[in-house]
């Protein structure tokens, strides 16, 4: 008996399995060492390593990995992150990339099992626990969605000493923000004046009414403009975000250059830096939580219901209720309610969390809505799955678009709307960016997304090669007018006018290798319509008064971009108006 006694005690002492928290932690016994596993992911291999020192995990690592950006890598660093901080098997996939958690998971316990921990200890630390979310809440601002407008609210509303909770459907931070290219215009930045180019806000002001058909509320078009370069400072001052010194970008339907570039291109830089002050200031993110209602007494917003699973969490917020859960881009059924050209056919560079949630019950409580049929389509995606293609903003820098007869047919720095529209004329509603060596050195983009060119190269849609003829064999273009084309175009560059299209932005030749062509298709990409507000981001009802204590900020807000919105002002507008409705909610 004693010895049996010993046994188990021993057994428990070497692989003690410790309660902490919710989760169980893996304490002592396993073997000191370096350890890797490799794992079939989403889109590739995943290498983790495990490095184990005194008998216990100390850390885990990603070694290798190939993602997808804004969705999966986000989600494995998570889990990784999770596991680090616990040292337990108890984790959750992340939602919408369950194969990439999935195969992270699994890599975690293959390097657990290498370093000696036996199937029991395993079984103990992926025991799921009780989750920390509780049924209720009470606390001054409740925010919808943790994107770069809600944690930009949540920042400005904690630093007033308010009490957060932003609540967020998926299982990562970030939205739409966070897959974005990161691009903020900024009127009269240092980027700009280092080089001489002159700006104001009263030109980002004209260029951004005039790029919507003058149809946004001309008084929120004036806030974003004059408080751009406020909200870059802040971005960089206060939230520590770095953007590219060597990179100020023009995109289209500006007059000037003005888009700061964060470093990657990336939306992650902006999110994770967003995110970690509202953690250092005690904002409380609750992820897998969407809101599905918002409590109103005698005519004020005063909390929300939200789901997590099947359970329902009531939050209670004294000083009221910010919205910004984003668009409906990815919601095909309102798309078509309000505009049935945008169905089916139509792929999303949206996340799938792009539902238009906070638009449905803004509406409840009487808000009024504007401009929901104007739905902007974004030019140069991956023609199979959608996503957005941050390659092909080498257009920025020059390249051409050409269509199957090896034409152009488009000026290519003209709105997205102009481009899409031109595009789904085109056969089978595609087209091809063609750039080569003087544009590609200027952007790097095949440098600075090496991993979707990789995969693009990998699927067959972006060729490139040392002999021009070759680009249009590859994707069956008549041989004879894409020379014609390219020549034609090389002698505009050198006058700086473009006779056919009228083309506006660089003016680069396309005549030394290595070249480039890609193959791209429009994708449903921004809402521009969604919830009225006035300048202090305050919702409006039915009758033009204000709902007390209703915010919203972001994508979820209509008014701002008119029938188009220009590339780089969402992010402008999701900080400036974020910002805003953390401010005013606590005042
Ligand atoms: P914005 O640019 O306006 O900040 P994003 O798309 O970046 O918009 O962020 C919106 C966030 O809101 C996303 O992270 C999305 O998952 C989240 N979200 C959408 N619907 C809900 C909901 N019902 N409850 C909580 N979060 C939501």
């Amino acid at each position: 008996m004693r010895k049996i006694t010993t046994i188990i005690l021993s057994f428990i002492m070497i692989l003690s399995l410790v309660a902490c928290g919710n989760t169980k932690k893996v304490e002592s016994g396993l073997k000191d060492g370096q350890y890797k596993s490799i794992q079939d992911g989403h889109n590739g291999k995943i290498e983790v390593s495990l490095e184990v020192k005194n008998g216990k995990a100390e850390k885990a690592e990603i070694i290798k990995q190939d993602e997808t950006p804004g969705l999966g890598t986000e989600a494995i660093e998570k889990i990784v992150k999770q596991f680090n901080e616990d040292k337990s098997l108890n984790l959750d996939d992340v939602t919408g990339a369950t194969v990439s958690s999935k195969a992270v998971k699994n890599g975690l316990k293959d390097l657990m099992k290498q370093a000696g921990a036996t199937e029991e200890m395993l079984k103990t630390s992926e025991k799921k626990t009780e989750r920390k979310i509780k049924d209720s809440y009470e606390c001054d601002v409740v925010i919808i969605g943790a994107g770069g407008a809600g944690l930009s609210a949540a920042i400005e509303a904690a630093e007033n000493g308010a009490k957060v909770i932003v609540i967020e459907k998926a299982s990562l931070a970030g939205g739409n923000t966070l897959v974005s290219g990161g691009g903020i215009n900024v009127a009269g930045s240092k980027h700009q004046k280092d080089r001489n180019i002159e700006d104001s806000a009263q030109k980002f002001y004209e260029d951004t009414l005039k790029a919507g058909d003058n149809m946004a509320d001309p008084k929120l078009v004036k806030v974003m403009a004059d408080n751009s370069l406020d909200a870059a400072n802040w971005l960089i001052n206060d939230i520590h975000v770095e953007f590219m010194e060597d990179r100020l970008q023009q995109f289209g339907g500006h007059s000037v250059p003005r888009a700061l570039v964060p470093v990657g291109n990336k939306g992650t830089e902006l999110i994770n830096k967003l995110l970690k002050k509202a953690e250092k200031l005690n904002v409380e993110v609750l992820y897998d939580t969407p809101a599905v209602e918002i409590f109103e007494e005698k005519g004020a917003a005063t909390g929300i219901k939200a789901k997590n699973g099947n359970k329902d969490i009531n939050i209670k917020a004294n000083k009221g209720v910010i919205i910004a859960s984003g668009g409906f881009a990815s919601n095909v059924e309102m798309r078509k309610k309000y505009n049935k050209n945008y169905d089916e056919r139509f792929k999303t560079t949206a996340t799938q969390f792009s539902t238009g949630d906070g638009i449905v019950m803004a509406e409840k409580l009487g808000a009024k809505l504007r401009d929901m049929d104007y739905i902007q389509v974004y030019p140069t995606c991956n023609p199979k799955t959608g996503i957005i293609s941050y390659v092909a903003n080498s257009r920025f820098d020059g390249a051409i678009l050409v269509n199957q007869k090896g034409e152009r047919f488009v000026n290519e720095m003209g709105r997205r709307d102009e481009i899409s529209n031109a595009i789904l004329k085109q056969d089978d509603s595609v087209a091809y960016l063609v750039w080569g060596n003087e544009i590609e050195s200027v952007g790097k983009m095949t440098e600075i997304h090496k991993k979707e060119f990789e995969k693009m190269e990998s699927e067959d849609l972006i060729y490139s090669s040392d002999n021009l003829e070759d680009l249009s064999k590859h994707f069956n273009i008549n041989v004879e007018n894409f020379t014609k084309t390219i020549n034609k175009f090389n002698s505009y560059v050198e006058k700086e006018t473009d006779p056919d299209f009228d083309k506006t932005g660089a003016f680069k030749p396309i005549k030394t290798g290595k070249f480039y062509i890609q193959k791209i298709a429009p994708s449903t990409h921004h809402t521009m319509g969604g919830i009225v507000i006035n300048e202090k981001a305050q919702v409006i009802n039915k009758d033009g008064k204000v709902i007390k204590n209703l915010y919203a900020a972001g994508e979820v807000v209509g008014g701002i971009h008119g029938t188009n919105r220009l590339g780089g002002n969402a992010i402008t507008d999701i900080i400036v108006f974020g910002r805003i409705a953390g401010k005013e909610i606590t005042k």
